[in-house]
């Protein structure tokens, strides 16, 4: 039996750029990972939903105030945001990364990052790394608001690594961005698709038995395959 929506649309906030999860394509259309499994997960089970690129932190924030019903932007579940979220079943296995320009050959470790200039995007994951850790390895860190700002103040020279979800980087590698990540990276992260704490359970169920069915059929390993070529 299928599990009844109980609205007529449900808004769903995302990253505004975080490729290979949500970009603009060349027709300025928006693909990826999460929008394409949130479209499909739509069809099979129902549903009607408007997405809203509207940036990682901003996204965070429209679901907490109800301006947003779900989120779905690469976002790591984690025991402090399961304070104020309720997530789905983890879609994909993910971690976080050093990356430094291709060519600086003076980082091969947390510890030479001592007197350097880090950056992450607000709000994330690696964010929260690198402020943990700045103290022990020495570093200041950046906050930058969008992934395209994090990796354009590399490329300058305005920060001298960057920390971020290692699927990410990996595309943007395999996109010939000049990247390297000599540091391994901390793994363990896991995606989830986030309501409010409480609010819209049965976007979530209907969130996992669309996720369930796609394994089963086959069409969640075309999706991820259609982006992610090497398992990177
Ligand atoms: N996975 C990271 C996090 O949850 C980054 C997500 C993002 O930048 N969209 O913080």
């Amino acid at each position: 039996k299928k599990i009844q929506p109980k609205k007529d649309s449900y808004v769903i906030a995302s990253d505004s750029t975080f490729a290979p999860f949500e970009f603009q394509n060349s027709n300025g259309k928006y693909e990826g990972i999460d929008v394409d499994l949130v479209n499909r997960i739509a069809e099979l089970q129902d549903f009607t939903i408007e997405f809203k690129f509207i940036g990682f932190s901003s996204a965070v924030q429209a679901v907490e105030s109800g301006q947003a019903d779900a989120m779905i932007a690469g976002m790591t579940i984690t025991d402090e945001r399961e304070k104020s979220f309720d997530f789905s079943t983890p879609y994909f296995n993910s971690g976080i990364q050093i990356a430094v320009k291709k060519g600086n050959d003076d980082i091969h470790s947390y510890e030479d990052l001592k007197g350097k200039k880090v950056g992450a995007k607000i709000g994330t994951e690696s964010a929260d790394f690198l402020e943990a850790n700045k103290t022990k390895y020495g570093y200041s860190v950046k906050y930058l608001d969008t992934t395209d700002a994090l990796y354009s103040a590399l490329e300058i020279g305005e920060i001298d690594a960057m920390m971020d979800d290692y699927p990410v980087i990996g595309y943007g590698v395999a996109q010939k961005q000049p990247l390297a990540t000599p540091i391994p990276r901390e793994e363990g992260g896991k995606y989830g698709f986030a309501v409010k704490k409480g609010k819209n359970p049965e976007l979530v169920q209907m969130f996992n038995e669309g996720l369930a069915e796609l394994k089963r059929t086959g069409e969640y390993d075309e999706i991820i395959g259609k982006y992610v070529k090497d398992g990177s």
